[in-house]
């Protein structure tokens, strides 16, 4: 086995010009190479393909690997044989004479990758084909269109259960991104996996900056999103078809290059929109949650929801579709509280439609997860990571607009907090955040009248607010558990067992100002010495090279592998090979042409050559607990030695960002002594005395009140130090 995988990591660094795994990776490929079934799930992004494509190439036999849509299938295609790998595809559209000479080209065993759609697969002529040659394994990727509880089910993907009574000695791998364990379960018992080896990866996406604000005035502020990305790929997703038509007319009256995408449109323009999109033709796709699945363009720079979605999953998958590569990326949300009544309605005219009978019950309860999740003043990334059962270290993330402190904590909150809560004691219960609203503000309603509640003592208790402070306000109270909401035909709000603790003070209270700022987040370190405009240079030399294959231009060049580019700018072939991501064949073939690009650019501006790599910023996942995590185990080590934050990276092939979040992580929870190897007594002392001054919840006040002289890096290792005193 040993040198086995010794051989694979090779090929991999060949093909691939990859010289790590990523989490998880070494895992699955173990499960491949010995033929153990496995589940593998890992988040968008995390590099599923890489796990059986590599095993794949070593194992001399075909690997039949089954995907959903015709799209999915051709990208990954486009990509291997980019890599040099003879990799085909059987669907529906190729001619017959393209599938005769697939078919010889299989027959003689020279296509160690083949893809096909679910339907193919149980074909019987294919079938036929498959008894001829020696079958590597069976992958199952977007496995969790098997399932019913999954939110793409996929009637097709059913009948695989098959494959094990078909093929019954041939391993079988299913691959997901989807978390939930009744979806887990599910998968395994459809496909009928023997002792499989699941595999469950980090749902955390740390590079992905998650923002939620309140919904104002939608189109200026879908502007001013767009205006921290301009010329880069995003995709806004949005309810209804009318709005996706209605808001893309306004984009491209604005100039930018948008195109819409929903169920309403013809084949024909969906997959215009959807080719220009991977074309880098266009910037920005307006869609609604139809738009996605078979996209695989992994520099989209932002995902904006126009408004909720209508689940926690939901969320997850599409913002997931944000930053593949691993750079930074924004996720923003416009929300309103009104977004749930129109899902509502949704739900409720569909299944009228259907008249299935069906109970809504499942889609209210999503509902009410996701707008909880909305209305919260906790930590984004902690609470998405805990809806799928998963934890956090403990400190703020520095990437969401809570931790970086976009948002402005209500000075009086607790008093706030009273009123709000003795008023909904006052009523008695029975009444709906409107109506206690209209109490708070002193309004004269008939059902005030009715109730005679402008006689209560909480009356016009926060009349110099307005109502849609005082909702969010209530919704914030919800998300801490200091309110409840009864669920029914009108939900009404009553108290918890927390709320009086509220009521005497004896609990803490956050309440966060509603109007944010919406400032672009502090310089992102992806960017570390990057030269922007060489790598803009780049990226049109790859749109062209693309072109003129008619592959996506990602097929050619990751966005990663060009920032390292524009940022080492190598003088010699040699130098390029030693840029992450550039195998011997993408040497070969775009070379020559990348190194000229770079020659002609930097010869006109006088910038110097062969520099040395930053780090790929926020590309490395979160350090977190995980037994399997032997580099960080590596790393604690290192580091109870004295190393420096440099040979911590150098020695385990990660960044200097996951060199340092590993390091907070040890010095939170491995008791370091001290922290004087890496941070200046001084800056300790400094530290300190800001925290003293603005608390420790966010980061980004901190960063202010040190006057931006302390990195963020050094400001979570010296809170986590603090932490343990
Ligand atoms: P998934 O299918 O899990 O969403 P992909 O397989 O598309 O993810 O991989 C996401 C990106 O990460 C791709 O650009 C891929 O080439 C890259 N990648 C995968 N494995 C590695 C690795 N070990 N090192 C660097 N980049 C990797
Ligand atoms: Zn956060």
């Amino acid at each position: 086995m040993d040198s086995q995988n010794e051989r694979l990591r090779e090929l991999i660094a060949r093909n691939w010009g990859y010289t790590t795994l990523r989490p998880l990776q070494q895992e699955a490929i173990d499960a491949e190479l010995s033929g153990r079934d496995s589940l593998v799930v890992l988040p968008t992004g995390g590099g599923k393909s890489l796990c059986y494509q590599a095993p794949a190439l070593v194992s001399g036999k075909t690997t039949v690997v089954v995907s959903p849509l015709v799209s999915l299938m051709k990208d990954q295609v486009d990509s291997l044989r980019t890599t040099g790998v003879n990799a085909l595809q059987l669907d529906s559209m190729q001619s017959d004479s393209q599938l005769r000479d697939a078919r010889a080209a299989i027959l003689r065993s020279e296509v160690p990758l083949l893809y096909v759609s679910p339907t193919r697969l149980l074909s019987s002529s294919f079938q036929s084909l498959l008894q001829k040659i020696p079958i590597g394994s069976f992958v199952i990727d977007e496995a969790h269109c098997i399932s019913h509880w999954g939110h793409d089910f996929w009637p097709e993907y059913r009948q695989l259960s098959r494959i094990k009574e078909i093929f019954p000695g041939v391993a079988l791998h299913a691959y997901t991104a989807t978390a939930t364990e009744r979806v887990r379960q599910d998968i395994i018992a459809q496909l009928g996996l023997t002792d499989p080896a699941v595999l469950v990866g980090r749902f955390d996406r740390p590079n992905l900056v998650y923002r939620i604000i309140p919904r104002r005035e939608s189109l200026s502020q879908i502007l001013t999103v767009l205006g921290r990305h301009q010329g880069e790929a995003g995709i806004i997703y949005c309810i209804r078809k009318k709005d996706v038509d209605e808001l893309t007319d306004a984009l491209q009256a604005k100039g930018v290059r948008a195109l819409p995408y929903h169920a309403g449109l013809s084949r024909e323009s969906r997959r215009d929109a959807q080719e220009k999109f991977a074309q880098e033709e266009c910037d920005v796709i307006v869609a609604t949650i139809a738009f996605g699945m078979g996209i695989d363009r992994s520099n989209v720079r932002f995902v904006l929801h126009s408004a909720m979605p209508k689940s926690v999953e939901h969320y997850q998958q599409e913002t997931g579709r944000a930053g593949r590569d691993g750079l930074e990326a924004e996720c923003a949300m416009l929300y309103s509280g009104s977004d749930g009544i129109l899902w509502r309605s949704i739900f409720e005219k569909g299944a009228a439609e259907r008249a299935t009978g069906e109970s809504l019950a499942p889609m209210l309860s999503h509902l009410a997860d996701i707008d909880r999740f909305c209305r919260g003043a906790v930590c984004r990334h902690r609470v998405l990571s805990e809806y799928f059962d998963q934890t956090l270290p403990p400190g703020p993330c520095g990437a969401c607009d809570l931790c970086l402190g976009e948002t402005t904590a209500v000075a009086d909150a607790l008093i706030i907090a009273q009123k709000i809560l003795s008023c909904v004691a006052r009523v008695k219960g029975g009444f709906g955040i409107n109506h206690i609203i209209d109490v708070l503000r002193g309004g004269d309603t008939e059902r005030v009248r009715k109730f005679r509640h402008n006689e209560l003592s909480t009356y016009g208790l926060l009349k110099m607010h307005s109502k849609s402070e005082i909702r969010d306000w209530i919704y914030q109270l919800l998300s801490q558990d200091l309110l409840a909401q009864e669920t029914g035909e009108f939900p009404v709000l009553r108290l918890t067992e927390l709320s009086w603790d509220a009521m005497k003070g004896t609990v803490p209270i956050t309440l966060i100002e509603v109007s944010r700022k919406t400032e672009s987040r502090a310089e992102s370190v992806s960017w570390e010495g990057v030269d922007r405009g060489l790598f803009e240079h780049l990226r049109s030399l790859r749109r062209d090279l693309a072109a003129s294959r008619g592959v996506p231009p990602f097929v050619i060049f990751s966005d990663t592998t060009l920032r390292q580019m524009a940022t080492v700018r190598p003088s010699s072939l040699d130098g390029m090979h030693r840029i992450s991501g550039i195998g011997e064949v993408k040497l070969r073939d775009f070379g020559q042409g990348f190194l000229s690009a770079i020659s002609s650019y930097s010869d006109e501006r006088g910038l110097t050559r062969d520099q040395r790599a930053a780090s790929t910023a926020k590309s490395a996942p979160r350090p977190t607990p995980q037994k399997s995590s032997s580099e960080k185990i590596r790393a604690a080590e290192l580091f109870r030695r004295g190393a420096t934050i440099e040979e911590v990276a150098g020695q385990t092939g990660r960044s200097r960002s996951w060199a340092w979040e590993t390091l907070a992580a040890c010095v939170e929870s491995d008791s370091m002594p001290s922290i004087a190897p890496w941070v200046h007594d001084q800056t300790v002392n400094r530290v300190r005395e800001a925290v003293g001054r603005v608390g420790q919840e966010r980061l980004k006040p901190l960063y202010l009140d040190l006057e931006e002289s302390v990195p963020y890096d050094e400001i979570r290792v010296v809170l986590a130090f603090l932490a343990r005193e």
